[in-house]
């Protein structure tokens, strides 16, 4: 049996019908090889950070228990997204739905094509609220701390 890892993906869309990309990329999800959907957040509408103008997103965050690779796991999503319609138009632009690998176990990845745990995680709040909903004691292993330790920072740092 191939061991297994539990990872931690961050999904959004601000384009066309929100819910439904969403339903559908966590529907491609859930039937990925080897991998078991554990549990989803709250969905959350919240403000575009950066990039053009433009409409809100919708974001959350599932866990999976997964034996494929991070890498592996990276290339599912990124096919995902591809399905779903997504036009790279550039950084920070509208997306029908963005798919981010935020932490897989413990394990530190550092290549062109994938760092993990995701480099900007912690510094977005659509990100940290809902991942803190669903795993909130699991400790990043580069900054040292549990996810919902670094929520409650961001939410220091932005006085909320
Ligand atoms: P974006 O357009 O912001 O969704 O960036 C997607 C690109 O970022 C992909 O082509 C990935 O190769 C790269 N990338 C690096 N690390 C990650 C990660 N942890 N999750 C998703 N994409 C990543």
């Amino acid at each position: 049996m191939k061991r297994s890892e539990r990872a931690a993906v961050a999904f959004g869309s601000n384009l066309g019908s929100r819910r439904e990309h969403i339903r559908r990329a966590l529907n491609a999800i859930r039937n990925l090889p080897d991998t078991r959907l554990l549990q989803r957040s709250e969905l959350h509408d919240t403000e575009p950070v950066g990039g053009p103008p433009q409409g809100r997103f919708l974001n959350g965050v599932v866990t999976l228990e997964t034996s494929l690779s991070a890498i592996e796991l990276l290339d599912a999503l990124l096919a995902i997204e591809r399905a779903e319609g997504r036009q790279r138009t550039g950084k920070d632009h509208p997306r029908t739905i963005d798919l981010d690998l935020i932490l897989f176990g413990n394990q530190v990845v550092d290549r062109d094509r994938l760092q993990v745990p995701h480099p900007r995680a912690h510094q977005r709040e659509f990100v940290l609220q809902p991942l803190a909903e669903v795993a909130a004691a699991w400790k990043h292993p580069v900054l040292g701390k549990t996810v919902g330790d670094l929520y409650k920072q961001w939410k220091r740092n932005h006085r909320k």
